[in-house]
C-alpha cells in the first residue's frame, strides 16, 4: 500500500510536470505562429503596395522610359523621380494646379558644356509643307536636328510630320501652338493654355517623347511680356521639369527677303565665331532656308565640325538672353542640377563679379522661390 501510494504520487508529479511542459511548448507555439503570420501579412502588403506605386508611376506619361537615345542625359532613377514629381504636385493652387500631367518627361542630367565645333541646328515655327524636304536633306548628310514646333491655322494639313521628324530621330520640342505674342505673354494662364496645347499634340505624335525644354516665341527677351510675367513663366516651367533654349547663331530668315546668300552667311560666320546653337525656321514660307541648310551641313563637315540634335544635356545658361533673371532660378531648382564650376561664370553673366554678392543675389532668389 506503502509503495502503491508512494508511486501515485510520483505519477501525479510527472503528470503535472507533463502537463507544465504541455503548456510551455503550446504558448512557444503560439507565439511563433503569432508572430509569423504577422510577418508575412505585413510582406504581402508592403509587396503590394510597392508594385500598385510602380506601376502607377509607369503608366504616368510624365514618366514613360524614353525609348529613343536622344535623352541619353537622364540618369536618375525612374521611381525616385517620379516621387519628386509627386511631390511637387500636392497641395497646388492657381496655375500650379493646372493640367496635372504637364510634367517634363523625365529629368535632365548634369549639363555639359560641348566643344566649339558642335553645332545645333535648330528649326522654329514648323512643321509645314517643306518639313518632308528638309529631312530628306538631313537624312542625306546624317545629320539630327531640333524642332521647336508650332500648330497655327495654316498647319492643319502638316501637324503629322511631327511624327516623320520624331522618326527620322530629330528632337521634337515645343516653340508655341499658336505663336500670337499678345496672347500667349498675356499671363502664366495663357502660356500655360498654349504650350499645354502644343505639348500635347507632340507628346501625341512621338509616342510621349517631347522634349523637356521649349524656345519662347520671339527668344526670351521679348519686349511683349512683362517683367513679372516672364520669371513667374520660366519659374512655373522650371517646376514643371522644363527649361528654354535660345540661341548664339542667328541665320536670320525671319526677316522675309532674307536671300539664301544671306542666310548661308550668317549661319557660317556664326559657326567661326564659335556659336553653337543656330536659328533657322520651318515655316512654309522660308524655302530659301531649306536650299541653303545642305550647303551649311556640307561647310561644317568639311571644316571638322559635328552636328548634333538638343538632348537636354547642353547647358541652356549659355544660350538664353534672359539670364539675369533665368540663372538664379536655374541655381536653385531641385530639378535642375549645376556644378560648382558653372558659378564664376554665371558671377560674370550677373555682372557681379565677388562671389559673396553673386551668393546673396541667389540666397534673396530662393526664398523668394519658397514663398511661392
Ligand atoms: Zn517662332
Amino acid at each position: 500500500m506503502f509503495c502503491h501510494r508512494r508511486m501515485s504520487a510520483q505519477d501525479r508529479r510527472k503528470r503535472i510536470h507533463k502537463r507544465h511542459v504541455l503548456i510551455i511548448a503550446a504558448c512557444i507555439l503560439l507565439t511563433v505562429a503569432v508572430i509569423g503570420g504577422t510577418y508575412c501579412i505585413t510582406t504581402i502588403l508592403l509587396q503590394r503596395t510597392k508594385s500598385a506605386h510602380t506601376a502607377h508611376i509607369a503608366s504616368s506619361p510624365t514618366n514613360q522610359k524614353s525609348t529613343s537615345n536622344l535623352f541619353t542625359a537622364s540618369t536618375g532613377d525612374p521611381t525616385e523621380e517620379g516621387a519628386a514629381f509627386e511631390v511637387r504636385k500636392i497641395n497646388l493652387t492657381g496655375y500650379k494646379a493646372r493640367f496635372p500631367n504637364l510634367y517634363a518627361r523625365e529629368k535632365v542630367g548634369q549639363w555639359k558644356n560641348v566643344g566649339n565645333k558642335t553645332v545645333y541646328l535648330t528649326f522654329d515655327d514648323g512643321p509645314s509643307a517643306l518639313t518632308p524636304k528638309l529631312l530628306d536633306v538631313l537624312k542625306k548628310y546624317h545629320v539630327k536636328a531640333t524642332f521647336f514646333l508650332t500648330n497655327q491655322p495654316g498647319q492643319k494639313n502638316d501637324i503629322h510630320y511631327i511624327r516623320d521628324i520624331y522618326e527620322a530621330g530629330s528632337t521634337c520640342a515645343v516653340h508655341s501652338a499658336c505663336h500670337n505674342y499678345k496672347k500667349i505673354y498675356a499671363s502664366v494662364d495663357a502660356f500655360l493654355d498654349d504650350f499645354n496645347e502644343m505639348h500635347q499634340i507632340i507628346q501625341q505624335q512621338t509616342d510621349g517623347h517631347c522634349a523637356p525644354f521649349y524656345r519662347f516665341p520671339g527668344g526670351s527677351n521679348n519686349p511683349r511680356m512683362s517683367a513679372s510675367i516672364h520669371k513667374a513663366i520660366i519659374q512655373e516651367m522650371m517646376r514643371r521639369g522644363f527649361f528654354f533654349y535660345d540661341w548664339d547663331v542667328d541665320s536670320k530668315d525671319a526677316m522675309g527677303a532674307a536671300s539664301g546668300r544671306a542666310i548661308y552667311d550668317n549661319v557660317i560666320r556664326g559657326m567661326q565665331r564659335g556659336g553653337g546653337v543656330v536659328l533657322m525656321h520651318n515655316a512654309g514660307t522660308k524655302k530659301a532656308t531649306l536650299s541653303e541648310v545642305g550647303n551649311i551641313i556640307q561647310y561644317g563637315i568639311k571644316n571638322g565640325y559635328t552636328f548634333k540634335a538638343m538632348d537636354g544635356t547642353l547647358d541652356p545658361s549659355m544660350y538664353s538672353f534672359s539670364n539675369q533673371t533665368f540663372i538664379p532660378l536655374l541655381k536653385n531648382n531641385p530639378n535642375f542640377k549645376l556644378s560648382d564650376k558653372h558659378e564664376a561664370r554665371f558671377a560674370s553673366l550677373l555682372g557681379l563679379s565677388p562671389a559673396s554678392s553673386f551668393t546673396s543675389r541667389v540666397s534673396s532668389a530662393s526664398s523668394d522661390r519658397k514663398n511661392n
